[in-house]
């Protein structure tokens, strides 16, 4: 006879790192400075969904350095898909 564990439930809350792309003229919530994007030094973006329980709030986004500095607030960021410009299976994420 076995009981079932209850389902550990993962915080939806999440993080993902992006390379940062031209133009998007972001703001980093943790720092207030913009996040350039800079062909020389190519550097990540951390983006988190936040929710509220069930409820999705928003999407702040940071800094690699600063995300790194606030330890991880909403967890280690997953690395997502380096952006293939010719995969027809790439589909970016709403
Ligand atoms: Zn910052």
């Amino acid at each position: 006879m076995q009981t079932l564990e209850p389902f550990e439930k993962p915080s939806l809350s999440r993080a993902v790192s992006r390379k940062l792309q031209p133009g998007l003229g972001l703001e980093c919530d943790a720092c207030s400075m913009a996040i350039k994007y800079s062909a020389k030094f190519p550097t990540n973006q951390i983006i988190a969904n936040v929710y509220d329980g069930n409820v999705w709030q928003k999407v702040v986004h940071y800094h690699e350095e600063c995300y790194q500095q606030l330890d991880y607030p909403y967890g280690e960021p997953i690395p997502s898909q380096p952006y293939a410009g010719k995969s027809r299976y790439f589909s970016e994420p709403a």
